[in-house]
């Protein structure tokens, strides 16, 4: 029984698992379809099949498994999360409603410099405690301001924030500024919701980008979040996508070239290996066999 509690994330956000349909039955039957007559099969063929769909992206069936989830994500965060199209939004709307107090500010720990390399990262070094402490209370500061202001636009506002007290009074009386502009000013950290439905072959092309370390950290920790569910809904193929996805690598022609050369230049260490070889765990033989295909095919090259 899959849980539809939330799952905390960052400081006021959450992943909650609505509604969804499928696991990993499912995926076979949809791959089994086609062939009539098919009885119930061992647990182990079906960890089979499911780990050929995916290792030869035969990923149709993945779409049997459908997701809906609550968001509640800052909206920079929700600014790189619509970007993946293949999926359905649906937004909280800043024009209909008032939008509550909830922004983010980062823990002191993920205060960080920007990266010198990486022109879209953050450095590893250590920020200065005391520095760090101050500039998450000046970020704090600033997006309550703005809060501030947005009540007065709003004409519930009691202080001269922004406006002074005569067009406080005004749009008091006449039943504030339009919501759709109140809200312009209000800073990315401000907390949206969503509803976002997403099957598992689209889930999964997420999680490929959303997990890696090269995300930011702010959408990798939803990412986390909606790894869990997908890892209790269908354990199997959650397995074989961290297998062939996840933690697999694409090369580069260069470098298939080069890893040609050392594997040729020392084929006895790998001609011969094992199922099981020290750190190496091969799921199957067929997985083994298709393996050193390849490692042929690099050495051919
Ligand atoms: C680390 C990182 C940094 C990024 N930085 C930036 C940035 O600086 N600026 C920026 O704008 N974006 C940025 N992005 C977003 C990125 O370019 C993609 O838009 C986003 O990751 C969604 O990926 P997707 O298009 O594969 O997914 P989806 O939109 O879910 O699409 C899934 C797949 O469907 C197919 N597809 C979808 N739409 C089309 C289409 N119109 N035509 C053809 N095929 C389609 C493609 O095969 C695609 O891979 C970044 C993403 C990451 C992970």
């Amino acid at each position: 029984v899959i849980a539809h509690e939330p799952i905390h994330v960052l400081d006021h956000g959450f992943v909650k698992l609505i509604d969804m349909m499928g696991n990993d039955a499912r995926i076979v039957e949809a791959a089994r379809n086609s062939i009539a007559g098919e009885g119930v099969r061992a647990v182990s063929e079906d960890r089979g099949l499911i780990r050929y769909l995916i290792r030869n992206k035969h990923t149709t069936p993945l779409e049997s498994v459908v997701f809906q989830f609550q968001l509640k994500m800052p909206i920079f965060v929700c600014r790189q999360h619509i970007r993946h199209r293949m999926s359905s939004t649906s937004e909280m709307s800043g024009r209909y409603g008032v939008l509550p107090e909830e922004f983010y500010v980062p823990d002191v720990e993920h205060i960080q410099l920007q990266a010198e390399q990486n022109k879209q990262g953050r450095s590893t070094k250590l920020v200065d405690r005391d520095v760090a402490i101050s500039i998450r209370s000046a970020m704090r500061a600033d997006a309550m301001m703005e809060f501030k202001h947005y009540q007065n636009y709003l004409g519930g506002g009691r202080d001269e924030h922004g406006i002074g007290n005569p067009e406080i009074t005004y749009l008091r009386d006449n039943g504030g500024l339009a919501r759709e502009l109140a809200r312009i000013n209000l800073p990315l950290s401000t907390y949206t919701l969503l509803y976002w439905k997403i099957d598992l072959h689209n889930l999964f092309h997420y999680l490929k980008l959303r997990l890696d370390s090269h995300a930011q950290y702010e959408i990798r920790v939803y990412g986390e979040a909606m790894a869990q569910i997908a890892k209790q809904v269908c354990p199997i193929a959650f397995e074989a996508f961290e297998d062939f996805i996840l933690n697999a690598v694409t090369l580069s022609a260069q470098e298939v070239a080069l890893l040609g050369k050392l594997l040729k230049a020392s084929r006895s260490s790998w001609e011969n290996i094992e199922l099981h070889d020290g750190e190496v765990n091969f799921k199957t033989k067929r997985e083994r066999d298709e393996w050193l295909a390849k490692i042929e095919k690099l050495v051919d090259k």
